[in-house]
């Protein structure tokens, strides 16, 4: 074949973006076939260098390396996630352990590393600048952790193990993708839609054109978007039962699409990889490479939320089965019963219903608060892109610009559900910001999986989600720093959702809430009784929320936390877990293993779903920095912290990087009180 393959030819596109229009699913094969080899050759390159090694000729030249390989994985990690196909899917599961082997060739390279190791002894006579021994440090730990230091007569093992988990994530997250889509409740008559207020019903039947079904018909699928309004609302109860089931049920059915087996393996290989590396568990090999540092840390941590959080249950749940007998509804109540009756008692004691305030929290309206807030903070603006191809129709481009109006980066927002996009949300990018040759403008992505409506309206969880994403967004925007692997979100794990948590807080300031949160029907404000009653609602059922995330975190560390060589059975030893926490039955758990993305589709996260709340401590702190100040723009504090948090990148220990924004460590006591787990 002589076709031209654009992934291979120079993007000659506005600011370089992908050529999308031009991009097809069988172009990947062959332009990661001359990307990878060619990646290799400049390390080999590097490797043999004839001078001695020198940061310049090793360091700085391997951050400046792979540069056409990491334009296509980036564009082809985006197309997977946001925009997939049954052809990309066939690519990917194809290309999994052919990547995996390229980034072992690279991490495993002997040449290479032993120029690095060099280096790394000599580090302190070699009179780095902070950011650059900084670099070194790090890319030394990452070829560490990668194996590149292990006994060559291991390494094989090591290349394998490491290529069969890549293989494994992929059927995971595949498997999810595959019960996901499977699952649509059709919402047959009027006595089905009993409760839904009508934005649901609208998302509802959405959600059925979509599926193709003729108009007039609703459909529930297992979108987060749809299913947790629905548990929330349907006065259905046979209907929620089915809705929670389907969830829950996720990557545990038995056939191809099974994820039981898949996550046995997973571990069987996590473990294998933690005993090659000299760690007693995989938790403790993990950990090494963040702020936490050791497991124990991190039990301290969740303990301290755990058994507060199931004793302030047991209140809240004698309020909700107080109001499922006065409905009439059967008690005890079950997992599929906590949202609906939670919601009735919210409108009962704040007389606040979520139908009232979705009106005022339109997409369009909050996408204007984020920005608006960002203009505040930092002085940046957003100026919309038209007519530039992207890689779905709904997906929109604007320019980030500088107070002094300088071009600093590209931000598109991707933010409705869709069959073809995987649930969730998060941030990724198609370009990294770095300083070499006069600087690289970084592109940044937001997912979300909101329902597509006319006006599609948002929740108060969404409208934090939205701008949770954005804070990330921000990360990747404003980050100046010199080397790529220094870049933006690419800090420590348990650090990186500092910059995303702390800016949900603007989405609740009331200055923010006035300006933005309009009616989308008629502009008005919102009524400052319903802002009042928002604000007073507001730590309600915290502590169903921290018991719905803190169990599957303990889980995690529990699970990645077995000695080397444990044989799992994930089902059974999720069961023993429950039992052994008391996960209270009425509540259940936001993740189960056997969809449990964060743990299994990577292994960012794994032995790490904690680092959320390890992040929380951090960004409840900081926030009451704005707190203390009596102004939430206060421009000292917006400086400080887009110096040492947004633009600083991996350049410094995340420790000493909070101490230059806050003057001292984190205290952990802003984040109990702020889930109301302390007076
Ligand atoms: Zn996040």
């Amino acid at each position: 074949m002589t076709a031209i393959n654009p992934l291979l030819q120079d993007w000659n596109t506005p600011y370089g973006l992908p050529p999308f229009d031009l991009v097809k699913a069988e172009h990947f094969v062959p332009a990661f076939e001359a990307a990878l080899p060619a990646h290799l050759a400049e390390i080999d390159a590097i490797a043999a260098e004839s001078a001695a090694p020198t940061f310049a000729n090793t360091l700085a030249a391997f951050d400046a390396s792979g540069r056409l390989n990491s334009r296509i994985s980036l564009l082809f990690e985006n197309l997977t996630a946001s925009e997939t196909s049954p052809a990309l899917q066939a690519v990917e599961v194809e290309l999994a352990p052919r990547l995996a082997a390229h980034r072992n060739a690279i991490y495993l390279h002997a040449g290479l590393f032993a120029r690095i190791a060099a280096l790394y002894a000599r580090r302190a006579e070699l009179d780095l600048d902070p950011e650059q021994l900084r670099l070194l440090e790090r890319v030394h730990l990452d070829f560490v952790r990668a194996g590149a230091s292990l006994p060559p007569a291991s390494r094989a093992r090591y290349s394998a193990l490491t290529e069969r988990l890549a293989a494994l994530s992929t059927a995971f997250t595949q498997n999810v993708l595959a019960d996901e889509s499977g699952f649509s409740l059709a919402l047959e008559d009027e006595a089905a839609l009993a409760g839904l207020p009508e934005f649901l019903r609208a998302s509802a039947a959405a959600a059925a054109q979509q599926c193709g079904l003729p108009a007039g018909s609703h459909v529930i699928t297992l979108s987060p978007s749809l299913a947790e309004p629905f548990l929330t609302f349907s006065d259905r109860r046979d209907l929620r039962e089915a809705v929670w089931r389907g969830r829950v049920a996720r990557g545990a059915h038995d056939g191809v699409h099974d994820n039981r087996p898949v996550a046995a393996e997973i571990m069987a290989l996590r473990q294998e990889q933690a005993q090659l590396h000299g760690y007693p568990t995989y938790a403790d090999y993990q950990l090494v490479d963040r702020m936490a540092g050791k497991p124990e840390a991190v039990s301290a941590l969740l303990g301290k939320v755990w058994e507060p959080a199931k004793k302030k249950a047991e209140d809240d749940r004698a309020a909700l089965t107080e109001m499922a007998r006065s409905l009439g509804q059967p008690t005890p109540i079950a997992a599929w019963d906590w949202r609906y009756l939670a919601e009735k008692v919210r409108q009962a004691r704040y007389d606040l219903d979520d139908a009232e305030l979705k009106p005022y929290f339109a997409l369009e309206n909050m996408i204007g608060a984020m920005f608006d807030c960002a203009q505040r903070l930092f002085g940046l603006s957003f100026v919309e892109q038209h007519g530039v191809a992207l890689h779905h129709a709904d997906a929109r481009l604007w320019e980030v610009r500088n107070r002094d109006n300088a071009l600093i980066g590209l931000f598109i927002g991707d933010n409705y559900a869709r069959a073809s996009k995987r649930s969730g949300a998060w941030m990724h990018i198609f370009r990294s910001q770095s300083g070499h040759n006069g600087g690289t403008l970084p592109v940044v992505i937001n997912n979300n999986n909101f329902a597509k409506a006319d006006a599609t309206l948002l929740s108060f969880d969404d409208v934090r989600t939205l701008f949770h994403e954005f804070g990330h967004g921000l990360h990747g925007l404003l980050s100046q720093v010199k080397y790529e692997r220094l870049a933006g979100t690419q800090v420590l794990q348990d650090y990186v959702e500092l910059p995303s948590q702390i800016f949900e807080n603007w989405a609740e300031e009331e200055v923010v809430l006035q300006r933005h949160a309009r009616h989308y029907q008629s502009g008005a404000a919102m009524p400052p009784a319903l802002l009042e009653k928002l604000k007073r609602a507001r730590q309600f059922d915290q502590a169903w929320a921290t018991i719905m995330y803190a169990g599957p975190a303990l889980i995690d560390m529990a699970l990645h936390s077995l000695p080397n060589g444990s044989k799992v059975d994930i089902a059974a030893f999720e069961a023993q877990q429950c039992e052994l926490l008391g996960v209270p039955q009425d509540i259940g758990q936001r993740h189960y293993l056997s969809h449990f993305q964060h743990l299994f589709s990577g292994s960012d996260y794994a032995a790490g779903y904690y680092v959320y709340m390890w992040a929380e401590v951090l960004d409840a702190d900081a926030y009451d920095a704005f707190i203390e100040a009596g102004d939430p723009f206060e421009q000292k504090i917006a400086e400080r912290l887009r110096r040492y948090i947004y633009s600083s990148g991996n350049k410094q220990d995340p420790a000493l990087a909070f101490r230059a924004f806050r003057g001292r460590d984190p205290k952990v006591e802003p984040m109990l009180a702020k889930r109301g787990l302390i007076a």
